[in-house]
């Protein structure tokens, strides 16, 4: 169920990212690089939820995370680098519904904002974070970073992860190896586009005697989630 979402990212290129990414998923996107705009656009309402890099040219980035849990109590998804591990802790204590590490998969970060979304509309039953296809065999639970296939719980590398929740969100539709090493590497590794098809076989032999139904191979084209998204 989309809604609008703020980006608030002082890093252009990122911020421009992460705007295609939640548009193309149906989301209504407002976007800034200053703290200060992003506080004048929470009081003016109509924000479902933040996406908010702590580190901002004009403000303490909580001061955005504060503002944003005044009044309506908008949700926010904060991003943190790598390194400042104290801000993540911060950050979290301070009030953050879930926290992407950069450099993130924009992919992974739209299944967590769905999930932070879900649970903020009150419909916070454990089943409603996560998506199932196939009738329920494949259940993909992006708060939790799990995959289980009819039960059983599946143990992927981060890259395998990042693979199939690229494939899983749109299931159907042929991703080329271009688009996927970028969604699963983000935006800061450009990687060579043959070593998707090495991981897509390790994928494939967790998934089992199923794999090539569920990722698919598409001649010349890449590779696609052979599956559909259950209702
Ligand atoms: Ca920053």
């Amino acid at each position: 169920m989309p809604g609008a979402v703020l980006v608030v990212e002082d890093d252009r290129e990122l911020r421009d990212l992460v705007r295609r990414y939640l548009q193309r998923a149906g989301y209504r996107v407002h976007s800034t690089g200053s703290g200060a705009e992003a506080i004048a656009l929470l009081a003016s309402g109509g924000v479902d939820l933040v996406v908010l890099d702590l580190g901002l040219p004009d403000l303490d980035g909580r001061e955005v995370l504060a503002a944003a849990r005044e009044g309506r109590d908008v949700p926010v998804v904060v991003l943190t680098a790598r390194s400042s591990v104290d801000d993540r802790i911060d950050g979290l204590r301070r009030g953050a519904d879930d926290y992407v590490t950069k450099p993130f998969s924009p992919t992974e970060l739209v299944l967590r904002i769905e999930a932070v979304l879900h649970r903020a509309s009150g419909s916070g039953a454990d089943a409603a974070d996560a998506v199932t296809f196939g009738g329920g065999r494949l259940r993909l639970d992006a708060a939790r970073h799990e995959v289980h296939l009819d039960e059983l719980r599946l143990e992927l590398t981060p890259t395998e992860w990042g693979l199939l929740t690229a494939l899983a969100t749109t299931p159907g539709r042929v991703y080329s190896r271009y688009e996927l090493i970028n969604q699963v590497r983000g935006y800061e590794y450009p990687g060579y586009e043959r070593t998707v098809d090495s991981h897509v076989k390790n994928l494939r032999h967790k998934l089992g005697r199923d794999a090539a139904q569920i990722v698919e191979t598409v001649l010349g084209v890449g590779y696609r989630l052979g599956w559909p998204r259950d209702r």
